[in-house]
Formats: C-alpha cells, structure tokens, sequence
C-alpha cells in the first residue's frame, strides 16, 4: 500500500501537471470507488478546477475552487496515471479527470476511493489521523510525549495511523533498521535515547524516501525518472535471505501481528 513518501511524490509531480488546469470531462467506470451517484459526482467535479494538491498521511486531496474536495486513498493496489489514451497503460480505469488533451487515470481502486466531501466533511473524515510525522511542528519533545505511555510493539505502534500517520508496512520495517531497533521490541522497554534514535530515523527514512521518489513500480506520466527510485534504497523491506548491510548477517522475515516484517536479527536490538 503507498504510504506517506508515495503520496508526497505523487502530489509534488501533479501539483506541476493539473494545478489550477480546469477538469474538461469525468469518467467514473466503477460507482463503487467514489461515495456519491456519478451524476452527483460529475455535476460537482466536471468544469472545475484544482487549485491545489494537499496530502494528510496516506491520503490525497484536491482542492476545487467549487470547495469541494476529492479525498484519495490508494489502499492496496491503486496507482496513477497521467497522459493521453494513447500512452496510458493497457489496465481498466476506475476513474478519469480529463484536462483537455490529457487526463488523470486512477487505475487499481478496488479498496481505493476517489471520495467527495466539502471542508466540513472532510475535517470529520480525517480527524482521528495522529500527527504528520515530518510537519516542522512535530518536534522530539512531542514524539517523547505521545510516546511515554504507549504500549504494544514498535512495529505496531508505527503503523498505527492514531498515533503517526503515513507510514505503514514497509517503512516501519526500514524505520526499525535504521534506528536499528528490534521491531519486536515492547514500546514501554524502550529506552529515551532508543526513542530519540526511533525519531531521528522516521524523520530521516521518510525524508529520504521522498527525495528518491518513494517506491511505486509505474511512472506517473511518460518520461517520469523520478517515481519508485526509492526502490533500490530499501534495507530490509523484502530482502529477507540477504545479508544486512550494515552487520553482513541474514535478514529475517517474520510475522509480526499478522504482518510481514523483515528485520536483521544481529543488529537490530
Ligand atoms: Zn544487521
């Protein structure tokens, strides 16, 4: 599932390609991938424009100038494509904006959604979301906070989207590496320094994960160099069998709550 780094991605190169470029025809093939009836749905999106492109965790929002909002989660399986009809990929569409020549296709959204909500709504579909774990305000005093009487295991706890939001079942796993934390480890056994390492290394991985263009194994348009390069920078993160690249032992791959978690066993303590 696209986590934080995918969506930032994403976002940042759309915000180039669609921004305040007025949505000429809509599409909607699969009623089940939006929350309204597809006139609705076209009645309020067609002949709008996006005025801006905003991202909350694993989430998307296009911002129309009617005030209305398109709320996206990828869930398992969605991706994007932008271009023409000529040049997007052989798969069925659940969903097209067109912007005069091109279009944006969302392809894959089965669990996914392309919701529409106004302002009000929207507050209310994302208000349980725990903080942004890169937002300038999120400082180590904080994380030490929300942190100090939190229970369960690491791994568990950073993919809980009530206490942070956006990472999910790959970056927790290499957050852990880096931080080089065992993702079995009971949060309360974590020691302050451990906890600050744990928080440097959100920061770092997620930063660097953006900056490489986070992991989605499509380009979002032709020509696109930038998405999925995070993809060879993965530690651990289905590399279990290989040696780990810091300490040369095996890498693990265990079931962590009923989650795939890869881990160095050596030198993640
Ligand atoms: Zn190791």
């Amino acid at each position: 599932m696209p986590e934080l780094p995918e969506m930032e991605n994403y976002k940042k190169l759309l915000v180039e390609k669609i921004k305040d470029n007025p949505i000429t025809a809509v599409e909607v093939n699969r009623e089940k991938s939006i929350n309204t009836s597809v006139d609705s749905f076209r009645s309020k999106v067609g002949g709008s424009k996006i005025e801006d492109i905003s991202r909350r965790a694993k989430y998307l929002l296009f911002h129309l100038d009617n005030g209305e909002i398109l709320l996206l989660h990828l869930m398992l399986g969605g991706w994007m494509y932008y271009g023409t009809d000529e040049d997007k990929p052989d798969r069925t569409i659940q969903v097209k904006l067109s912007f005069g020549e091109k279009s944006l296709y969302f392809i894959g959204l089965r669990l996914g959604y392309l919701n529409i909500y106004s302002e009000k709504e929207i507050g209310y579909e994302l208000q349980d979301l725990g903080p942004e774990p890169l937002d300038i305000n999120f400082s180590l005093d904080r994380f030490l906070e929300i942190t100090s009487s939190k229970r369960g295991k690491v791994k568990n706890t950073l993919v809980d989207q009530h206490f942070l939001s956006g990472i999910g079942n790959r970056y927790s796993d290499e957050v852990c590496w880096h931080a080089q934390i065992n993702p079995n480890k009971q949060m309360n056994d974590l020691e302050i320094i451990e906890k600050t390492q744990l928080y440097q290394s959100i920061r770092h991985v997620l930063a660097e994960a953006i900056q490489y263009g986070g992991y989605m194994g499509t380009p979002l348009f032709k020509g696109d160099k930038s998405t999925g390069g995070f993809l060879n920078y993965f530690k651990v993160y289905n590399r279990e069998g290989e040696s780990c690249q810091r300490c040369g032992a095996i890498l693990l791959r265990q079931e962590v709550s009923s989650r795939k978690t890869f881990y160095c066993p050596n030198c993640q303590k």
